[in-house]
């Protein structure tokens, strides 16, 4: 079972793959995660990296393709992937198409997390301060810029997945219970 956990920052994407994957033993791809991962380790691309997140911009497609893209491969996917925070652009979808047509996998569902901008900020703010702080781009101001990007460049993704037959959607507002239960109905229907 492969699966495209969607929506803005915040809406509990990260929560949610962590279940799915306990659940059904399925690889957590998180791009956020790898790319968290490259700046600690001070490689060449956490070097790129850093400035570009902590601004709240995007990365280069190149670079989160080619994480991706290694990752699937892995022994860790062989049962499927749950990606969270990719794709984000038309060019990252449409190497993901390509990239699963190679690699002879096929996407079983898009689940898109709906929630208010208002409740977002809130909400991330809340988490960085439980989490210590320890996020660069947790800041009042880039939470707003993060969300405006998402609305400008990854929400138009949505009639993609939607004209694929295979967008779902979950009211990413309810409780961390109701919403593993509400994917887990859609994951029932779609065949798991
Ligand atoms: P996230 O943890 O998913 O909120 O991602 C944190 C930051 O990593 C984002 O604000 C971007 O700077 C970068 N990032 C993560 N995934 C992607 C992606 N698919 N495309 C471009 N940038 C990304």
């Amino acid at each position: 079972m492969n699966l495209i956990l969607f929506g803005p920052p915040g809406a509990g994407k990260g929560t949610q793959a962590e279940r799915l994957k306990a659940a059904h033993g399925l690889a957590h791809l998180s791009t956020g995660d790898m790319l968290r991962a490259a700046v600690k380790a001070g490689t060449e691309l956490g070097k790129q990296a850093e400035a570009i997140m902590a601004a709240g911009k995007y990365v280069s497609d190149g670079i989160v393709v080619g994480l991706v893209e290694e990752r699937i491969e892995q022994p860790e996917a062989a049962n499927g992937f749950i990606l969270d925070g990719f794709p984000r652009t038309l060019p990252q979808a449409e190497a993901l198409d390509r990239m699963l047509q190679k690699h002879g996998k096929e996407l079983d569902a898009v689940i898109e997390f709906a929630v208010d901008d208002d409740v977002l900020v809130e909400r991330v703010l809340r988490r960085a301060k439980e989490s210590g702080g320890s996020r660069a781009d947790d800041t009042r101001e880039t939470v707003a810029y993060r969300l405006t990007v998402y609305h400008k460049e990854t929400a138009p993704l949505l009639p993609y997945y939607g004209e694929k037959g295979i967008l779902h959607r979950v009211d990413g507002m309810a409780d961390i219970e109701t919403v593993t239960r509400e994917i887990q109905e859609i994951l029932d229907k779609t065949g798991d």
